[in-house]
């Protein structure tokens, strides 16, 4: 039978305004295809658009545990960025002088790709290229936002990054305690789910079988099962994210950290005045270091989220982890802290879901030592449009295709695991904690130095 996903079942906001809609069929017989990709979000979509690209002959299947767009790639804050999770420095230590330029000017390009992928699929997901924001709200934020600004022209990177003043920031969007902001052009904002799920529907339109409902409890060299039904595949991809933890074999790969979310109702005109009548698409944050993240939606409401709930021991990922009070209520109280005229405002969802975060932070896209297993992800909360680069580099490795790009490059080293547990237990929470405790002493205008390193080393930042 097709289960039918109505509004509150679904985790998102986003994903219940798609409701209701049926599950595709899941896979019920053995049967052999050329590549097997295991989870439907963006990832394992954009790898299977890629493939067919590349190879319209190519028989690829998705197999996915939920319904396409379930994890992250349906429940996020709709940033399609340039960000990229490890700071622009490091990976010139690590990969040489050019690195940041060059892998930043694929990441601008990929807004580009993106946009135009959605235009050629007819996908409708409200993208807006309105930029971002990011204000900087005490002393310590204006050092860490003027240095990226200067870091940005320094080392020429892709994306565009000016310096605002108070003023020029309140003519953007209206914040307290503003004492100026960043501001870059070169970022774009979708309803994450209807992007996820048009992808789904384009990729199926080329031909892709796409099962859901179908949980993989199995990758080996050449098959992907669930349950004991047998999908033959000479090459295989695994998508899973955040969920990566839950297949015995990458248990230490990919660390759960879970970002959470709330929506508002639709602003009345006169909030909307009250915070500075932005530009509908517009995203906005500030430089505190717990990340925060926002986006006016098409309809004027304000879709908040941030991090900082807790990571569960053995890196579990379950379906009562996707709500965490506390953090609800933190994220309300810091939205009226951004936005005083907003107090009181009806909060109409509140959700989450896990990250993909490696040792390292760096995503890849990995060979298994066996040879016909690759693993792409871990984009630590900045994967909507990294997902499409990862997923270009995927299809490419896997049909052999020669890639010249730094993604590739920077994307192919060999990952390194997290610690054992109590260890990762205790070292991320720690950090999470410590975050919050340096953000408090910033906002006190305290000096947090040896703090500050001791966090950063314990989150796996150091
Ligand atoms: C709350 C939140 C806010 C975020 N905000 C942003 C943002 O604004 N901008 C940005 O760039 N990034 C953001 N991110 C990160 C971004 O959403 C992800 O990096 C990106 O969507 C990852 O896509 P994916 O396809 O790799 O993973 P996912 O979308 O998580 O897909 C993995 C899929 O695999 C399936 N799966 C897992 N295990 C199995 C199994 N055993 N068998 C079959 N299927 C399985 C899951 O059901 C899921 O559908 C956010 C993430 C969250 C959670």
């Amino acid at each position: 039978m097709v289960k039918i996903d109505g509004g509150w079942d679904l985790p998102s906001f986003w994903l219940a305004e798609l409701a209701p809609f049926a599950r595709r069929p899941p896979l019920k017989s053995s049967q052999t295809v050329d590549v097997a990709i295991v989870g439907a979000g963006l990832s394992g979509l954009w790898t299977a658009f890629y493939l067919t690209t590349i190879d319209p002959g190519l028989k690829v299947a998705v197999v996915e545990r939920e319904t396409a767009g379930y994890g992250a790639s349906g429940r996020n804050g709709g940033w399609v960025s340039s960000l990229f999770p490890v700071g622009w420095e490091k990976l010139n230590r690590q990969f040489g002088k050019d690195a940041s330029q060059r892998l930043s000017k694929e990441l601008v390009e990929t807004l580009n790709e993106v946009e135009s992928r959605v235009a050629e699929l007819g996908i409708d997901c409200d993208f807006t290229r309105a930029g971002a924001i990011s204000f900087m709200r005490n002393e310590a934020q204006v050092k860490r936002g003027v240095f990226e600004v200067a870091e940005a022209e320094n080392l020429r990177l892709g994306a565009k990054w000016s310096l605002l003043n108070a003023a020029e920031s309140d003519a953007l969007l209206c914040a307290s305690l503003v004492h100026g902001a960043t501001f870059t052009p070169d970022c774009a904002t979708v309803q994450p789910a209807r992007l996820v799920r048009g992808l789904a529907d384009a990729v199926e339109a080329r031909g892709v079988a796409i099962y859901e409902n179908s949980p993989v409890n199995g990758v080996e060299n050449g098959s992907v099962y669930v349950g004991s039904t047998r999908l033959a595949a000479s090459k295989v991809v695994v998508a899973t994210e955040g969920y990566t933890a839950g297949i015995d074999q990458w248990k230490k790969t990919l660390l759960p950290l879970y970002s959470m979310m709330i929506v508002t109702e639709p602003l009345s005109d006169s909030q909307y005045e009250a915070i500075g009548s932005p530009a509908e698409g517009l995203c906005f944050a500030d430089h505190r270091n717990l990340v925060i993240y926002g986006q006016i939606t098409r309809d004027r409401r304000v879709a908040f989220g941030g991090r900082g709930a807790p990571y569960h021991f053995g890196s579990r990922v379950m379906r009562s982890f996707d709500t965490h009070g506390p953090t609800r209520n933190g994220l309300e109280d810091t939205l009226y802290d951004l936005f005083p005229a907003l107090e009181g405002i009806r909060i109409v969802r509140h959700w989450g879901g896990p990250l993909g975060v490696s040792r390292d932070w760096l995503p890849r896209v990995s060979k298994d030592s066996r040879g016909s297993i690759w693993r792409i992800g871990g984009y630590a909360g900045d994967g909507v449009a990294a997902s499409n680069l990862c997923g270009r580099v995927a299809a490419n490795e896997v049909l052999g295709v020669p890639d010249e790009s730094m993604a590739r490059r920077v994307f192919s080293t060999p990952p390194r695991d997290w610690e054992p547990e109590p260890l990762r237990w205790a070292g991320v929470n720690l950090g999470l904690g410590l975050t919050r405790v340096v953000d408090a002493l910033e906002d006190r205008g305290a000096g947090t130095g040896w703090l500050d390193r001791l966090r950063r080393k314990l989150i796996g930042q150091g």
